[in-house]
């Protein structure tokens, strides 16, 4: 899978780039990092890519000739790939996007500064806005890498062990297990025994119902959409007995 950032600031991807799964990934050639930046296709001698808002007010606005000129370049190269503009106004990302963005082969990522991209660019070269959430930040490019790091490790092989991005923490509209290494003891909390046991089954068993709990506990709005299977539906009778009897025995 081929990525293209369209940044004023390209050194910003070098380290990212280099490190970890995302390292990796580049290494064995499952993904390309290409950078573009936008300084380059500005014009006259001091390349200048933003200027004042039309209009007054505040800060300043990046430049729309730039923009188009990275963009069909990146796209001369790219020639299937999407146009994504990362912005606060976007639609939210989560991990259902990145597992549809992961199909792709190419995604073209147009890291905006300062207060945004001319209003011109929209229409003609941007297929989806994406935010990363409901804050602001001052560039794209921290965007654009979150985004290229969670699409990174749903491609297969990326990971090294292919199961792993399937127990993660949305895969299955659930938060995803306890996680536990040695020492088997820390500062006197113990791993539970089951996980000692070589009991794969019990281990299963617990893993589900402790994703359960801990969904329950830390993101009840994600089950309240769940289809739960028969074993979710007898673990959670089984929360409701408990919690009969403690209500039952109330006292006494
Ligand atoms: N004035 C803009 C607004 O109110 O929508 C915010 C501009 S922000 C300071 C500069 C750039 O950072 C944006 O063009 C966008 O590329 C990026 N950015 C900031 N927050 C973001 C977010 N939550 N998700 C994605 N991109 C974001």
């Amino acid at each position: 899978m081929i990525f293209a950032a369209l940044t004023i600031f390209p050194e910003l991807f070098s380290d990212f780039k280099r490190y970890g799964i995302v390292g990796r990934a580049v290494k064995n050639n499952i993904i390309k990092i290409k950078t573009y930046n936008i300084r380059d296709f500005a014009k006259g001698k001091h390349k200048i890519t933003d200027d004042r808002p039309y209009g007054g007010g505040y800060g300043m606005v990046m430049k729309p000739e730039p923009l188009a000129e990275a963009i069909r370049t990146a796209k001369k190269n790219l020639q299937t790939a999407k146009t994504i503009l990362l912005t606060p106004q976007g639609k939210p990302f989560n991990q259902q996007t990145a597992i549809t963005l992961s199909a792709e082969k190419e995604i073209i990522f147009l890291c905006g500064r300062y207060e945004g991209v001319d209003e011109r660019i929209y229409a003609n070269f941007i297929d989806e806005e994406i935010s990363i959430g409901d804050f602001v930040l001052t560039g794209g490019e921290i965007p654009a890498m979150a985004a290229i790091d969670a699409i990174t490790r749903l491609l297969p092989e990326s990971l090294g062990c292919k199961n792993s991005a399937d127990n993660d923490t949305f895969s299955d509209n659930l938060i995803e297990y306890a996680h536990y290494t040695r020492p088997q003891i820390f500062e006197g909390k113990k791993t539970p025994d089951i996980l000692l046991s070589g009991n794969h089954q019990a281990i299963e068993n617990w893993r589900l119902e402790n994703a359960l709990k801990r969904t329950f506990l830390k993101r009840f709005d994600m089950l309240k959409t769940r289809n739960f299977s028969d074993k979710e539906i007898k673990i959670l009778k089984n929360w409701q007995a408990d919690i009969q009897k403690l209500i039952d025995g109330n006292g006494k």
